[in-house]
């Protein structure tokens, strides 16, 4: 026998064992990092006779939710980035997020607003929710309010100005690429609100939080509920309450993270019983079609529908005709819905080529098809005078591609 030839080959596979081995420990480490808005200094939101403050509702709940998450999940790590009644930066809590090298972040928080009435549980992630409501915004400019307790700020954010709607633009072509796991996450979480607790549901939406935004891993910012209206501070101040509530983050968690490991588990089973050559499967494709009664067609027909709706099938030169199929292609996005909107809904009316992509689960609305970057701008300017947020996105093959890189390719292109 030849020891020299074998040993070199017995060193291998111990290696390998070994790096299995590693690797399969660290697979298995899960860190979730919940944050309990404000703290010390800051109250956060008040309720009307001053007496309950958010920043309480909200430690209580994140240390009940992670103690929760803990007994379900032996194998979870839970991390808090503040245990007690302090004042922790914006800045530094992403900061203990992005240190723990977590997998998740979920901030908790309450909701206020200045009318009374207005009720209800909801989920934020990162972004710029199209067609977006006021009550988003305002919801992101008061929980970002928060910075101008700390000092430097101006430096420390670059400039940003949590009341000025100009500093939120920043959002507008962020494309988070932990954007989908968020969303499942949150919606995970809304559920529960809904159904655990039993709040009102005022949806899954996406807005300017900054906390979200210094965060490198899928995150998401809960408003439990508006400590503002009188009834429901009763139920976020009771101790029946604040269980139910972290429960249901708990409970989220749950759900999303059973979805994670069956997803890795089919993956692992895939990548061993597919041959050495296959590639991994690519992403889904977004899909999207044109508003019809094709709307309900299935994605493949639905993607087949934008690919020809982008090789210039609408358009009306010549010269658009002749580009290439992998042209860019500029849409004007003007809104954002849950649900598919009617043809003939008067939401889109007066606007022409009119299509729609579904993106995590939500369809955004579009209308021109150009491969003309000026004329695109000009379409916008127009349907700006309804749509105020209206914004260029622009596609390739059918497919969503960054808005700030195909303008500057098309620059290039077009000096
Ligand atoms: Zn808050």
């Amino acid at each position: 026998m030849n020891f020299d030839k074998l040993l070199p080959r017995r060193l291998f596979s111990l290696l390998t064992v070994l790096f299995v081995a590693i690797s399969l420990t660290a697979a298995e480490e899960f860190v979730v990092v919940i944050d309990a808005g404000h703290g010390g200094k800051d109250p956060g939101a008040q309720s009307a006779n001053r007496r309950v403050n958010e920043k309480d509702i909200a430690l209580k709940v994140a240390l009940r939710a992670g103690e929760l998450i803990r007994n379900a999940h032996p194998e979870v790590t839970v991390k808090y980035t503040r245990r007690t009644d302090v004042f922790v930066e914006l800045k530094e809590r992403a900061r203990i997020a992005n240190k723990a090298k977590a997998d998740l972040f979920i901030s908790v928080h309450c909701n206020a607003a200045e009318g009374r009435k207005a009720h209800g549980a909801e989920v934020f992630v990162l972004g710029s929710e199209e067609g977006r409501t006021q009550a988003n915004l305002n919801a992101a400019k008061r929980e970002n309010s928060v910075i101008l307790l700390e000092k430097d700020y101006k430096e420390s954010y670059q400039g940003f100005d949590p009341s000025s709607p100009e500093s939120y633009i920043i959002f507008e072509y962020l494309q988070s690429e932990y954007l989908k796991e968020s969303i499942a996450l949150a919606q995970c979480v809304q559920k529960q609100l809904c159904t655990t607790a039993k709040r009102y549901d005022r949806g899954v939406h996406q807005a300017g939080f900054l906390v979200l935004y210094a965060t490198s891993m899928p995150s998401i910012l809960v408003e439990l509920g508006f400590i503002s209206n009188a009834e429901e501070e009763k139920f976020l101040n009771s101790a029946d309450g604040k269980e139910k509530l972290s429960k249901s983050i708990a409970n989220g968690f749950d759900n999303y993270y059973k979805n994670l490991k069956k997803d890795t588990q089919s993956a692992e089973k895939d990548k061993q019983s597919a041959p050495k050559t296959t590639t991994q499967t690519p992403p889904k494709t977004e899909q999207a079609n044109k508003i019809s009664d094709q709307a309900s067609a299935k994605p493949e027909q639905a993607n087949k529908n934008l690919e020809q709706a982008n090789k210039g099938q609408n358009s009306s030169t010549a010269e658009e005709e002749k580009k290439p199929a992998e042209s860019i292609v500029f849409k004007v996005q003007f809104l954002t819905s849950s649900t598919k909107l009617p043809a003939n809904s008067p939401k889109l009316k007066g606007l022409t080529e009119v299509s729609f992509y579904e993106e995590n689960g939500t369809y955004k609305y579009t209308c021109g098809n150009t491969t003309n970057l000026n004329k695109a701008q000009e379409l916008r300017k127009k349907v700006a005078a309804t749509y105020k947020d209206a914004f260029l996105v622009a596609f390739r093959g059918g497919k969503r591609i960054n808005t700030t890189d195909a303008i500057n390719e098309y620059k290039a292109l077009h000096p």
